[in-house]
């Protein structure tokens, strides 16, 4: 066995397993590949540190119909690990793949290590409240959830080998009889280099207008626990943040009247600083801050949006 392969329907985060595919490539000593259903990114890939790039080319609209084409190809490379975007549709893939197959498949991994010839992964288990470690054997599949690795970065003078795989994928169980595209509300908070996250500390809707002011000044966009988009409505769900909902990996997070619960942290502790306001010292939102301010958000957000103004 011999490969690191990595797929996403999502070239974005085929780049950011590549960074993955790249630490274990140090510890593995073998290539890494990307199978793709974007023939354009190719070169992109190469840059990124692909040593080869396999192009799948077929009729069918959805991803997930490439299962079978994407346990071929790694069938045949003699794969050792295959790293699958963590997307609905990616791990419906992945689970087809390694069914066929028959291969351990490990989903919602955080971290993963190449140990005693087996591959030992990390993931979140109880809501949060947990670290799972599980081993497998090789071949491993895992599935990653988007951005839990930043994009491996282009490099210059990259050569890798390219290869095209035609494939029939029209033969299927499932007829697709209505399609209703998913209508966003709110920004992608996901991508977001800066957000700042309003808890229930705010007594009332019009108040995020605070929040809303101190973003607007800083060029942030507005993120939310769970409660103030499911329960109170106040925003759109696509912007609670946590292990059920977005996770953002900003250079700036600021939390105002956030408790700090764990199902929410889960969503924002990649971040670079976090910044907490809070009247109660004691809520656990502090221990996961860099800067902490102890106080009313009442008070300190007009003032922090004044200073970002200049005022
Ligand atoms: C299975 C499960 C999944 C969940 N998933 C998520 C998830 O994905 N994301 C998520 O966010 N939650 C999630 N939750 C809910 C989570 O457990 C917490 O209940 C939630 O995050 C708390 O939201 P909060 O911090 O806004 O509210 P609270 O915990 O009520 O905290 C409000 C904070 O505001 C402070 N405050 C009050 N007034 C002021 C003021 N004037 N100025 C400054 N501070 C003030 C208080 O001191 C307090 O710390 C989940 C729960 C479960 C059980």
């Amino acid at each position: 066995m011999s490969g690191i392969w990595i797929y996403s329907e999502d070239s974005v985060i085929a780049k950011e397993l590549l960074t993955a595919g790249l630490e274990l490539k140090a510890s593995m000593g073998q290539s890494v590949g990307v199978i793709t259903l974007a023939g354009d990114e190719q070169n992109a890939f190469i840059a990124a540190g692909a040593d080869k790039v396999c192009i799948l080319k077929g009729q069918n609209p959805w991803p997930e119909s490439y299962a079978g084409a994407v346990a071929d190809v790694v069938s045949k490379e003699q794969a050792s690990v295959l790293l699958v975007g963590g997307t609905l549709r990616g791990k419906d893939l992945a689970a087809n793949a390694s069914a066929a197959l028959r291969t351990g498949l490990v989903t919602d991994a955080l971290t993963i290590q190449y140990v005693n010839n087996s591959i030992e992964t990390t993931r979140l288990v109880y809501g949060g409240l947990a670290i799972q470690t599980e081993v497998i054997s090789l071949p491993a599949f895992v599935t990653v959830p988007p951005r839990t690795y930043r994009e491996a970065p282009a490099m210059t003078g990259r050569q890798g080998e390219v290869f095209t795989v035609e494939v029939d994928t029209i033969a299927s169980g499932i007829s697709i009889s209505n399609v209703c595209p998913i209508i966003r509300e709110g920004a992608d908070i996901s991508t977001a280099n800066r957000v700042v996250g309003v808890g229930r500390g705010f007594a009332k809707r019009e108040d995020l207008a605070m929040a809303e002011k101190l973003a607007q000044a800083i060029g942030a966009e507005i993120g939310c626990t769970r409660g103030i988009a499911e329960d109170s409505h106040w925003l759109p769900s696509e912007c609670y943040i946590g292990i059920s909902g977005q996770k953002v990996k900003a250079e700036l997070y600021i939390a105002a009247g956030i408790s700090g619960q764990v199902q929410h942290i889960v969503g924002v502790r990649d971040s670079k600083i976090i910044v907490a306001i809070d009247t109660n010292e004691k809520a656990p939102i502090f221990a996961a801050a860099d800067y902490g301010i102890v106080g009313d958000l009442y008070e300190v957000l007009p003032l922090l949006a004044g200073a970002m103004e200049g005022k």
